[in-house]
């Protein structure tokens, strides 16, 4: 099947699941939040005590793990062995587990075939860290969002606040920037631009503008 991928990568709270699913929505193609997977993987294996740093047991879950993604972009369901884990794989010690494993090559090696098998249609949106580097080299567009951490930050805080989380600003900050850092410096597929990646910095880029912008280019490319 000729299959038509965008894949979205960048830092965390710079906007790509939310120009993902416009994406998905406007070319009616499949949505895949690659990060869900990551922190499916991380939710068993702290739900079976495994811990993290015992890296064969954390890759032979991520192997074993069955991870389904179902609904519109915008009610996108997570399942892990059949059950549903669409809340509990945000709980915020998840998002700091998915972010160390995530440093495991051979959960990695897990996650990328399993990423290339759900892609299967023929038009697919996909976000994540790697995806334009190693999941789909050859994504006929290749998007990389950057904001400024500050405004980051302040993003993922509100989302917090909306879901009724007491934290502060300065944790929100503090977190996403260790799990940045975690991202950028892990020796296995680390968080880069893909050379043929477009550059796009959200700091100040309203979501409409963003969105009219890959319009154009993801039109430009079909
Ligand atoms: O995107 P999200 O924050 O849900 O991803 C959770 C974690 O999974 C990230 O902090 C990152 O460490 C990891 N991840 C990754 N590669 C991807 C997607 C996510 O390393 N393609």
């Amino acid at each position: 099947m000729n299959k038509f991928v965008i894949a979205i990568d960048g830092p965390s709270g710079v906007g790509k699941s939310t120009l993902g699913k416009a994406l998905a929505r406007h070319f009616h193609f499949l949505f895949i939040d690659s990060g869900a997977v990551y922190r499916a993987i991380a939710l068993q294996a702290l739900q079976q005590h495994t811990p993290l740093d015992h890296r064969e047991a954390v890759a032979a879950i991520a192997c074993r793990a069955q991870v389904k993604l179902e609904g519109d972009p915008d009610a996108l369901r997570v399942y892990l062995d059949g059950q549903e884990v669409t809340q509990a794989i945000r709980a915020s010690e998840v998002t700091r587990a998915a972010s160390v494993i995530a440093t495991i090559p051979q959960v990695r090696e897990a996650v990328v075939e399993k990423l290339r098998r759900m892609a299967d249609a023929s038009g697919v949106v996909m976000d994540g860290r790697d995806i334009g580097t190693t999941v789909f080299p050859n994504a006929p567009v290749k998007l990389f969002l950057e904001a400024a951490p500050e405004v980051r930050a302040q993003r993922r805080w509100l989302e917090e606040r909306n879901k009724g989380r007491e934290v502060s600003y300065e944790q929100v900050k503090a977190e996403l920037v260790e799990r940045d850092a975690r991202d950028r410096d892990r020796a296995a597929t680390p968080l880069v631009k893909a050379d043929d990646a477009i550059l796009i910095d959200t700091s100040t880029l309203d979501l409409e503008k963003l969105i009219a912008r890959v319009l154009e280019i993801v039109e430009s490319r079909g």
